[in-house]
């Protein structure tokens, strides 16, 4: 008998929220993985990580592993409806553990949103975003200026502006009135929030896609507090001199799966619903 390598075995993941329903889907795949000499149940350097819940619990191991993006793959079990990071629903657990039984490694992968923000006393943050980054003012009116590819687009004043990603235009961004984008067009979305438009000021009005390699830099006309977001999690900075957006250099990469082909499937499922009789 050929006993398997410590190092031949698929590290494998498993995040689940705190739903009973995902705790049992959770319980299902320990006990799977446990007797399987195929894999090796770690949460230090996984191959593949395992995310039961919604698409908020996969944006949560998202940035849980967001170091790791050349060498982790992701694949989301939903204990709801079927969400857009989640290919499998509760009840489909033996089909996943069949195809990762004859897993090869394939994988599909999609582009990543790097936020660079600079602040007036000159310190940088970056971050990386799945879905979208936003920036905001608290108290008034934020006016900015728009630069892409450093030309100066238009001075926006309104609420904020978000910055997509593809897979993240059907998120926050669609409910702002940005397009859907095709996931595997390279792609960054920028989105207003509630802009002001009369005779005395103007914007663009609509969403602008820009192509990959096109930087997006937002820069604020005032001081005061800002809050920036990133998918799921939210920050709060004084002066604000400049926020970026751009295509980063990593991608995210899923387990590749039949679901993954039908990407217009999921938007009438999770938008239109049945055709009338
Ligand atoms: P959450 O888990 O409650 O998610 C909010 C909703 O967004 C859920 O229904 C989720 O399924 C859906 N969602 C997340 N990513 C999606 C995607 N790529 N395509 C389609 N639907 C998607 O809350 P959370 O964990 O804080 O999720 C954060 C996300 O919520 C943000 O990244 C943002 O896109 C979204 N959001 C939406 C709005 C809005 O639509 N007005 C406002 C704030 C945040």
């Amino acid at each position: 008998m050929t006993q398997m390598n410590y190092t031949d075995k698929i590290r494998v993941a498993i995040i689940a929220n705190g739903k009973y329903e995902s705790k049992r889907v959770a319980s299902k795949l320990f006990t799977a993985f446990r007797n399987d000499p195929k894999f090796y149940l770690t949460k230090k350097n996984p191959d593949v990580v395992i995310t039961i819940g919604g698409d908020g619990m996969l944006l949560s191991a998202f940035h849980m592993y967001e170091n790791e993006l050349d060498k982790v793959r992701f694949v989301g079990i939903h204990t709801g409806h079927l969400g857009f990071y989640t290919d499998y629903q509760d009840f489909e657990v033996d089909t996943l553990l069949k195809r990762l039984r004859l897993d090869s490694g394939s994988k599909v992968t999609y582009p990543v949103l790097k936020v660079t923000i600079t602040l007036l006393d000159e310190r940088v943050i970056t971050a990386l975003a799945l879905n979208e980054g936003t920036i905001k003012r608290v108290e008034k009116t934020m006016v900015a200026d728009v630069i892409i590819n450093h030309v100066k687009l238009e001075r926006f004043r309104g609420d904020g502006l978000a910055v997509s990603t593809p897979t993240g235009s059907t998120a926050y961004n669609k409910s702002l009135g940005g397009a859907i984008l095709h996931p595997t067009i390279e792609a960054l979305q920028l989105t207003e929030i509630a802009s002001l438009n009369n005779r005395v000021y103007r914007t663009l009005g609509s969403s602008i896609v820009v192509p990959k390699k096109d930087k997006i830099e937002i820069i604020p006309k005032r001081r005061g507090n800002y809050i920036v977001s990133v998918d799921n999690r939210t920050f709060s900075y004084k002066n604000v001199a400049k926020i970026e957006f751009e295509i980063a250099d990593q991608k995210v990469s899923f387990v590749e799966t039949a679901s993954h082909t039908s990407f217009w499937q999921r938007v009438k499922d999770a938008f239109i619903g049945e055709d009338e009789a």
